[in-house]
């Protein structure tokens, strides 16, 4: 009987541990989308380009690897550069192109379409649910994207 009591008992810690970690991943996770919810104070600069980018622009994206954050004026561009080191990138996040919201990159959907007016003209949009992508053109997870910018 008190075997089966400490039994239970360890489960019950263990399964209150899990929870834990679950629920520290998760609101890590929202807290590094919301970090950059409101716009950079200073004006920022394209990590492939050089370009001054504008951060109300739906392109816009940005990247962290080991030297810290990066920024890109168009998703092409930081497809490019993603491309070129993808084992340096620790996280990576891109507007949906109706809502505006940062979604993480490497779960998001493209197009390419002459629709989008993209400052570097790699003419990409990302969205965070297929079907809305899927309006603008063929829907492509991360690693096709990928092959756009060859
Ligand atoms: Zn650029």
């Amino acid at each position: 009987m008190n075997r089966k009591k400490g039994y239970i008992t360890v489960r019950l810690i263990i399964l209150n541990l899990l929870t834990s970690l679950f629920f520290v991943l998760v609101v890590q996770g929202v807290t590094s989308n919301v970090t950059f919810a409101t716009k950079a104070e200073e004006s920022l600069r394209c990590a492939e380009c050089g370009m001054t980018i504008n951060q109300d622009s739906k392109f816009f994206s940005w990247a962290i690897d080991e030297t810290g954050r990066k920024y890109f004026c168009d998703i092409g561009d930081f497809l490019y550069h993603y491309r070129k080191a993808p084992q340096k990138i620790k996280e990576a996040w891109v507007k949906d192109f109706i809502t505006g919201e940062w979604i993480d990159a490497r779960s998001a959907f493209y197009v390419k379409s002459g629709n989008f007016k993209t400052p570097m003209a790699w003419q990409i949009g990302a969205f965070k649910n297929k079907g809305d992508a899927e309006r603008y053109g063929k829907a492509l997870i991360f690693e096709e994207a990928l092959e756009l910018v060859r």
